[in-house]
């Protein structure tokens, strides 16, 4: 990964331009540029400590990028988005990234144009299972492959973003820590509890004990959406009475264990057809399983992997 200087980067069409800004986070803001090679690149500028920061502050933010940068030159994986370089400068803190044209998973399925566009998502079961099983496959690298072991800590739709091609890779390691940290080392010790609600494994927020198993949790929730095309949370119950579920899993599970699955499937997507029903129904069975309470009870990622190439395979 290449260091850049804060001129490479302005001189970049179109980098910085508040029409080129495509997202903010609760890192700093996400803009579109291109490299003088012509190659499309998402740069992700930290919000700027401001002169009365305290430097406290300014410490842990710092931590924070050297933390995703350290992490992020190590890994290597077609399910991850790639870094392609970074500048730290005059007290910016910049990544640049490979550009992801189709956006994050999580416009995708709950965007106010959900459903309304061409998005293969809504064609068919296959495109959506595929979605999952890049995903996973992204997440079992960091469990399996990378030495030492990375936890994301954030899986969620909004961090799943997608290629020209509609891959699938995972982003966002802002929150990630290498396997066997405790809890408490975490790099956004301002934030407070790292992850996001709906997806946080509620044994780890107990605990404060980090393990894989906690991703698989959160990863557990990304698969109830995909099936059921529901949020993992339901903030506005007007619409929906005050005694349907508030959250994916209370949605999904009990008709997953009762084998009732065709009452919970998005309808946005036609109907499962052939091999599609059971492919289906694995899915929203290893999603199950996936967000049980006790870590102990939920697969690990390449069995979560081998479930989803095995449904992607039926639906073929
Ligand atoms: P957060 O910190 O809230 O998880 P990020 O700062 O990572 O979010 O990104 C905010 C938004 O910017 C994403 O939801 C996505 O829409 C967009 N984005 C981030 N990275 C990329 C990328 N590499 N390619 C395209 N869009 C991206």
């Amino acid at each position: 990964c290449e260091e850049f200087t804060l001129k490479d980067l302005s001189r970049l069409t179109n980098a910085f331009a508040e029409e080129a800004k495509i997202g903010s986070g609760s890192f700093g803001s996400v803009y579109r540029a291109k490299l003088p090679d012509g190659r499309e690149v998402a740069i992700k500028r930290a919000e700027r400590a401001s002169t009365g920061a305290r430097r406290r502050r300014r410490f842990d933010a710092e931590r924070a990028f050297r933390s995703e940068l350290r992490l992020l030159s190590r890994v290597n994986h077609r399910n991850l988005v790639s870094l392609l370089g970074f500048c730290e400068e005059r007290g910016e803190r910049i990544l640049v990234f490979e550009f992801m044209p189709h956006g994050a998973l999580h416009d995708h399925l709950h965007g106010e144009d959900a459903g309304s566009g061409h998005s293969p998502l809504f064609s068919s079961w296959e495109a959506r299972l595929r979605v999952a099983l890049d995903a996973a496959r992204g997440v079992e690298y960091l469990h399996c492959y990378a030495v030492p072991p990375i936890i994301h800590r954030d899986i969620k739709p909004s961090n799943i973003l997608l290629d020209d091609d509609w891959t699938a890779k995972v982003s966002d390691f802002g929150l990630s820590l290498v396997s066997g940290a405790s809890a408490s080392a975490s790099p956004t010790t301002t934030s407070g509890t790292a992850g996001t609600v709906g997806y946080m494994d509620p044994e780890y927020y107990r605990l404060q004990e980090l393990t894989e198993r906690s991703d698989v949790y959160s990863f557990g929730v990304v698969l109830l959406e995909l099936v059921t095309g529901r949020k993992a949370i339901h903030r506005d119950q007007s619409q929906e009475g005050s005694g349907s579920p508030r959250n994916v899993i209370e949605f999904a599970v009990p008709a997953v264990e009762a084998g009732n699955i065709d009452k919970i499937l998005d309808s946005r997507v036609p109907a499962p057809r052939g091999h599609e029903v059971e492919a289906v129904a694995r899915v929203a069975k290893i999603g199950a399983e996936c967000v049980r309470p006790r870590g102990r009870g939920r697969p690990v990622m390449s069995e979560v992997v081998a479930e989803l190439e095995w449904a992607v395979t039926l639906c073929e």
